[in-house]
């Protein structure tokens, strides 16, 4: 696997456990805003002797793993690693931006994420403006079928990037109607993005989130803020 970095605690990536992140290097996707830039060519940096010594000595003190990226579902061995702290006793965590649903239908198929969270970039329609890429619609509506009609725990979530007005996640909601849970995370600026994008805009103020989460709610029962 590569591991592009290792969190050893974290209280807000895995809801309501306190959780190990593993940044696995590579993506297919090239958001203007990504946090995780110097990762997404792939960063063999962290052994993964390292990672497993310490999730060995933690075992008891930290309830879950997060496999998170760059996306995580390009990593081959990304089932036998997940296996690998299941078997610890860690619940697991995938991060996704659903671009894999062929990996993630395996995945779930096998019993190993206990929770997974989905990015959903953009309304459908508008994908590329936000990743960079012309992402597979198909494949990401795909992810959002497999959690929807399955049975292991998910949350859908967007970055609400400076672009965005309220009926745009509304649209969005429309296109996930009835998900289980939708998260509303804040945009933050990054220092990379000025070299794909001059122009420095600033974040949605919470009158933008209210309104948004109104009328997602019209779609999506549960639907939370963060980051603000
Ligand atoms: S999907 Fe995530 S890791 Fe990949 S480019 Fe977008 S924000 Fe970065």
């Amino acid at each position: 696997m590569n591991i592009a970095g290792f969190q050893k605690n974290s209280f807000v990536d895995y809801p309501g456990k306190i959780a190990a992140v593993v940044f696995c290097g590579g993506c297919n996707f090239n958001c203007w805003y990504c946090h995780n830039r110097h990762i997404l060519h792939g960063y063999d940096a962290i052994d993964e002797r390292e990672v497993f010594s310490f999730l060995e000595k933690r075992k008891g003190q930290i309830d879950a793993v997060v496999f998170s990226g760059g996306e995580a579902t390009l990593q081959k061995d990304l089932a036998e690693q997940m296996r690998r702290v299941k078997d610890m006793g860690y619940l697991v965590k995938l991060d996704t931006n659903g671009a894999n649903p062929k990996v993630l239908s395996a995945l779930i198929g096998a019993g190993l994420p206990d929770y997974v969270a989905m990015d959903i970039k953009a309304p459908f329609a508008r994908y590329k403006e936000t990743t960079g890429v012309a992402a597979d619609i198909a494949a990401v509506q795909k992810s959002v079928s497999i959690l929807t009609g399955g049975q292991t725990e998910y949350e859908f979530r967007t970055t609400c990037v400076p672009q965005f007005a309220p009926e745009d996640i509304e649209s969005i909601a429309k296109e996930i109607a009835g998900a289980r849970l939708y998260a509303l995370q804040q945009y933050r600026h990054t220092d990379t993005e000025h070299k794909i994008s001059p122009i420095r805009l600033a974040p949605h103020e919470r009158a933008f989130f209210d309104e948004s989460r109104r009328l997602a709610r019209k779609h999506i029962e549960n639907v939370v803020i963060r980051g603000i």
